[in-house]
């Protein structure tokens, strides 16, 4: 059994995807070709934003914006105890201090309530300039956007998504890639909508933005390649991999979304009564970068994740040390206990999640979890 299973569904759209390849390689317009605009377009569509402006990466996606917003020393920056690290490494690179927010046990996502108590922290000590949160979507589920949103309003805050995870999902009608003033996301492999590489891409609504976006991604050009109007990086998506694309956004759109929500529903119906599922709110939709169940302790959980390598089935742990604990965080100061952030740190087991898992799968890991259980 596959983790997550990039064979089978490479198999499911090959003459597709390698029409697309081929096609890239004959007209040999590997940088910036028309794949990458086309892209764009379909995607800004598909999320509801006015601007999609496609980069190296997700982690460039996130420091790209954070630069357009010239946030540097002296700025707080509000980020999700528990998330990978690029969410807060991006914030220390740009010299800025990531400020920990604890998550909420539920839905794993940043706590507003704790959110709004480490503004005030930072506020309070009169040291760091609150500027921006940074709300992850965490394993495809977008975070509380309607409860962020007016606490950002409140204390000026800008809101970066980072939905390098998020991709597809929703609350309501809005899709994620949609929320605050800037949204990122990432086509790592492994992603809910993934590329054969690096890839990435951020969006926005607003004009002044994305100009500036446009221009830094590409040694800071003016008018033209050649002039060039300030100091910039060289992040784009290579026209291969948007090509690449193509075929793999029509599947996620017609199938593998819906595809990956019947399988979560599968998992979460056998193993509801033995084990703590994942809990969508109301409205909300995930994309399921990740099907990540909870058990009583870090031992159980090890001993779970053993056994279950014994029989062939493959899980991950994300996170298993809350950023806090992070060697290059440990002398930070701290705003805030974050105290959910470390339990589920010890306590989370991600499952084999895919689109092309079958129900039998899914069943026979369930399965092996519950004889493990009642061992
Ligand atoms: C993967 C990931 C990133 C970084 O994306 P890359 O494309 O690997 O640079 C940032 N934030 C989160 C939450 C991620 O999962």
């Amino acid at each position: 059994m596959q983790f997550r299973d990039l064979k089978t569904q490479y198999e499911t759209l090959k003459p597709s995807i390698d029409a697309a390849i081929a096609g890239v390689i004959a007209n040999t317009s590997f940088i910036s070709g028309p794949p990458v605009k086309e892209l764009e377009k379909r995607m800004a569509d598909y999320v509801g934003r006015k601007y999609c402006i496609t980069c190296g990466n997700g982690t460039d996606a996130l420091s790209l914006a954070l630069m357009a917003w010239k946030i540097g020393p002296g700025d707080a920056v509000f980020v999700p105890d528990f998330t990978f690290f690029a969410t807060a490494e991006v914030v220390s690179f740009e010299g800025a201090t990531p400020v920990l927010v604890d998550v909420d046990e539920e839905t794993f996502n940043m706590n507003p309530q704790k959110l709004r108590e480490a503004v005030e922290a930072v506020l309070d000590e009169g040291r760091l300039c609150p500027r921006a949160v940074i709300p992850v979507d965490l394993f495809g589920l977008p975070a509380d956007y309607p409860s962020i949103e007016p606490i950002a309003a409140h204390y000026g805050l800008k809101i970066l998504e980072d939905a390098a995870q998020g991709f597809g999902g929703s609350i309501g009608e809005r899709m994620a890639c949609s929320f605050g003033d800037v949204s990122a996301t990432s086509f790592f492999p492994a992603k809910p909508l993934g590329c054969y590489g690096d890839g990435g891409a951020v969006f926005t609504d607003d004009d002044e933005t994305a100009r500036y976006l446009e221009s830094v991604c590409v040694h800071g050009k003016g008018s033209h390649k050649y002039e060039n109007v300030r100091i910039g990086w060289n992040s784009r998506l290579d026209t291969l991999q948007a090509a690449i694309l193509g075929p793999k956004f029509r599947a996620f759109k017609e199938y593998e979304l819906n595809q990956v929500n019947e399988a979560a529903a599968w998992y979460t119906e056998e193993l509801a009564d033995i084990v703590k599922t994942p809990v969508i709110p109301q409205n909300f939709r995930s994309s399921w970068a990740q099907y990540t169940i909870q058990l009583e302790n870090k031992e159980k959980r090890d001993e779970l994740q053993a056994f279950l390598e014994e029989q062939g089935i493959p899980t991950m742990v994300y996170y298993p040390i809350p950023l806090h604990q992070q060697d290059v965080y440990k002398a930070n100061r701290i705003y805030q206990v974050c105290q959910t952030s470390e339990r589920l740190c010890e306590r989370v087991l991600s499952l084999p999640m895919h689109p092309y898992l079958s129900r039998e799968d899914v069943h026979l890991v369930s399965q092996q979890i519950s004889v493990f259980l009642k061992a």
